[in-house]
């Protein structure tokens, strides 16, 4: 069966080398990190009758058989109007945060690619939708953790059946570690390096774009690696450029004051992180995430401890029950909009994960 749909390429981000998608291929051989060559096809709509995420099969870059084998029913997640402002429930997945989108199709990507196993490095989230989409496809998967992550996020992961490995050190450690253990038949991945975990967020666009009818005018997340924004900004430029949607969204990126490389705002002594899922002091696509906040309009918000706390009982207290980090996005949409329509804010981590 083949796995990719035809012409489908990594190309660096900075030199426009390309490669075949492989195994083992990682990053560019000038370190770059890579995108994915890849025209999508026409939009399709798809059927009401279709559940989970392989329902957008139509203008994904893996063909629907492997798709379909590494789905676990994670789609069309909630779109819930709270006052005024639409929150995405994106906790609301199998694994119980947006991760899910791009988990799946790394596992289908694994799966067509052979892979003997699976390694991730991770310290929460990531590496639990991994896992969970592992167990899905039956192939052994390594969580390689840094020593100092969430034990509730590692649990969540070792009960899908991975082994989770804590190394000490800072979090380039984990990466370091983990990229050596996936050298034999392993497949390192990567949320944050691999291209096809964006294709698998574009989902989060599509999805919002047939909830709403249209893409709305504004977009706010919390970000740390960017894996959801970018691929959110992508899936509506794919949208745009197929004349089904008016605009691109401006997209707002929310940080955690003392840990925002966005708003050139990094502390010290930073001390343990509350919104540990977006504490990322060098993000590798950082200049991509700046590009797609200028190109939109958008802009960049920090808010402190006190505000995400406050928001995240908050939003407890009215039925969503999410972890700071995305409560975190929310504080962000709380400072208000410029924007004059629809505002939609992703919630996209369980409270069960971390908590206040
Ligand atoms: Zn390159």
């Amino acid at each position: 069966m083949t796995l990719l749909r035809d012409n489908v390429h990594y190309i660096c981000s900075l030199c426009g080398t390309q490669y075949e998608v492989e195994l083992s291929r990682v990053s560019c051989d000038c370190g770059g990190v890579l995108d994915l060559d890849f025209d999508a096809p026409a939009w399709s709509v798809p059927s009401d009758q279709d559940f989970g995420l392989s329902r957008y099969r139509g203008v994904l870059p893996i063909e629907s058989e492997w798709l379909e084998r590494a789905d676990l029913g994670a789609s069309r997640t909630p779109l819930l109007k709270v006052g005024s402002t639409y929150a995405k429930c994106d906790y609301i997945t199998p694994s119980g945060s947006f991760k899910d989108r791009g988990a799946f199709m790394l596992a289908a990507l694994a799966l067509g690619l052979g892979a003997k196993s699976v390694i991730v490095d991770s310290s929460g989230n990531a590496g639990a939708a991994m896992a969970a989409y592992c167990g899905r496809i039956g192939i052994p998967c390594t969580v390689v953790a840094p020593a100092s992550a969430p034990p509730g996020k590692l649990a969540q992961s070792r009960a899908y059946g991975a082994t989770v490995v804590a190394v000490e050190g800072p979090r380039s450690a984990a990466t370091d570690a983990a990229l050596a253990m996936a050298s034999d038949g392993g497949f390192y991945a990567s949320h944050v390096e691999n291209p096809f975990f964006t294709e698998g967020t574009k989902t989060w666009a599509f999805e919002v774009f047939e909830q709403l009818g249209d893409a709305p005018a504004e977009v706010v997340m919390s970000v740390g690696n960017g894996s959801l924004f970018l691929g959110v900004e992508r899936g509506f430029r794919y949208l745009f450029d197929q004349g089904l949607t008016t605009r691109v969204p401006r997209l707002v990126a929310v940080q955690a004051q003392g840990w925002s490389p966005l708003a050139d705002d990094v502390a010290e002594d930073r001390g343990a992180p509350l919104a540990d899922g977006i504490a990322i002091i060098a993000p590798r696509r950082l200049a991509q995430i700046v590009r797609a906040i200028e190109v939109t309009g958008g802009e960049t918000r920090t808010v402190g401890n006190d505000e995400i706390i406050a928001t995240t009982k908050r939003l407890a207290h009215g039925g969503l029950w999410v972890e700071p980090t995305s409560a975190t996005a929310w504080a962000g949409a709380s400072h208000g909009s410029r924007s004059d329509g629809p505002v939609v804010v992703s919630l996209g981590g369980a409270g069960f994960k971390a908590s206040v």
